[in-house]
């Protein structure tokens, strides 16, 4: 897996038997390491899950079927994620340490986030002021524009994955998961250095810019998901809500989202330009240095306005419904074959939402209900 053979990892660190966390692609622990104490996020990805994956030769990121190829998919996400944080090195990007590889799986030691997810933190604080937002939007930002420099396209950027560190009393924003980046650069011998737009079908449907669905976009994508983010950070909801993908996909092609909702009535003009700026169509779309360049920036941090607490409140609901979901997916992709998880996450994704777009417990109860392949008697563990 063009990785340098080293000691086994469980010589090294010593494993927190309980996760920090679980994605589709694998399991991350923390992790100490033995001989200096320094404590690591340690990514395990099963080699079973990306055995095979490395025959296929072909350039697209995700196919049109996501679920076609799990091995291949899982290979790629594993260099993808491995080739990019191998390159950058950035104080808002973790940091890739070292790679571990034994019969059974990769290691890949990170960068260790003592704070958590950015959005679990902002939605347990009692309030938020855009003060606090804009430092931490500021980062953000910040990330994806050396990420551009170094011609990486994140494409997967979501609130849940930006982490937190603390250093000293700073709050540092982390960017993580780099499964589905992409360099978007080539030098051809006869064309020289060559700028590569994208085509293939990559990201998460309520982040995803408008062009990516016509499968020809470049690296402003990223600038227009985090248009998505600071929009849910100061809201508490997402612009393009919907009952399922194909639903929320037909709004993002509209470019149909307003601040009509009253919680939008006292956030300043400035941080709904920049939105409006970010979740634009793609040639008339700011790019993350002019962003950065936004005077809300300046007018938040001289702000003086009192705390939004409806808007901390607002988070924990859009934080509680974005960890049951991906607690489900989790699981389904976990139990299931392919064509299974493909169906099981359609049933999944017509599960009705109340008029904030959160699922109440008996929406998941009646979805999981469906799914043929879960035993009623465990949907109540589940
Ligand atoms: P996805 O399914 O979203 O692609 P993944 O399998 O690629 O996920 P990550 O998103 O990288 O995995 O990590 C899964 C979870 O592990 C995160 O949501 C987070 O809670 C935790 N985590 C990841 N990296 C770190 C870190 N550096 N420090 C602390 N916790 C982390």
């Amino acid at each position: 897996y063009f990785i340098s053979h080293k000691k086994d990892v469980y010589e090294d660190y010593d494993f927190d038997p309980v996760p920090l966390g679980q994605g589709n692609f694998g399991i991350v622990y923390k992790g100490t390491e033995k001989s200096t104490g320094e404590v690591r996020a340690i990514k395990q990805i099963n080699v079973d899950d990306i055995k095979g994956g490395k025959q296929t030769n072909s350039d697209t990121n995700l196919s049109n079927d996501p679920f076609a190829d799990k091995a291949k998919t899982m290979y790629k996400n594993f260099i993808n994620e491995l080739t990019s944080l191998k390159t950058l090195d950035h104080p808002n990007i973790i940091k890739l340490f070292e790679v571990y590889e034994n019969d059974n799986a990769v290691y890949l030691v990170q960068e260790y986030c003592d704070q958590g997810e950015l959005f679990e933190y902002v939605a347990e604080k009692e309030c938020l002021t855009e003060k606090e937002a804009a430092h931490f939007f500021q980062q953000m930002v910040s990330a994806i524009i050396y990420c551009h420099k170094n011609r990486i396209c994140h494409r997967d950027l979501k609130p849940e994955n930006f982490m937190l560190s603390k250093r000293g009393d700073e709050l540092v924003v982390k960017l993580i998961d780099f499964g589905i980046s992409r360099s978007y650069f080539k030098i051809d011998c006869e064309r020289g250095a060559q700028i590569l737009r994208m085509q293939s079908y990559a990201g998460t449907t309520p982040y995803m810019a408008p062009e990516i669905f016509k499968r020809n976009y470049s690296n402003s994508c990223d600038t227009w998901s985090l248009g998505v983010i600071l929009y849910i950070l100061l809201s508490g909801y997402t612009p393009f809500g919907g009952d399922n993908d194909e639903e929320i996909k037909e709004r993002i092609l509209e470019l149909d989202y307003d601040f009509d909702d009253e919680c939008w009535t006292d956030v300043s003009q400035s941080s709904k330009d920049l939105i409006s700026c970010c979740l634009e169509e793609e040639t008339k779309r700011i790019t993350p240095k002019e962003a950065l360049n936004h005077p809300w920036f300046d007018e938040a941090i001289q702000e003086t306005k009192a705390a939004n607490e409806m808007l901390c409140e607002r988070l924990k609901n859009f934080q509680n419904c974005t960890k049951l979901r991906k607690t489900i997916l989790c699981f389904l992709a976990a139990k299931s074959s392919d064509q299974d998880l493909k169906e099981e996450i359609e049933l999944f994704n017509q599960i009705d939402t109340n008029k904030d777009g959160y699922i109440t417990l008996k929406e998941m109860k009646k979805a999981l209900s469906k799914i043929p392949s879960i035993d009623p008697d465990k949907i109540e563990e589940i």
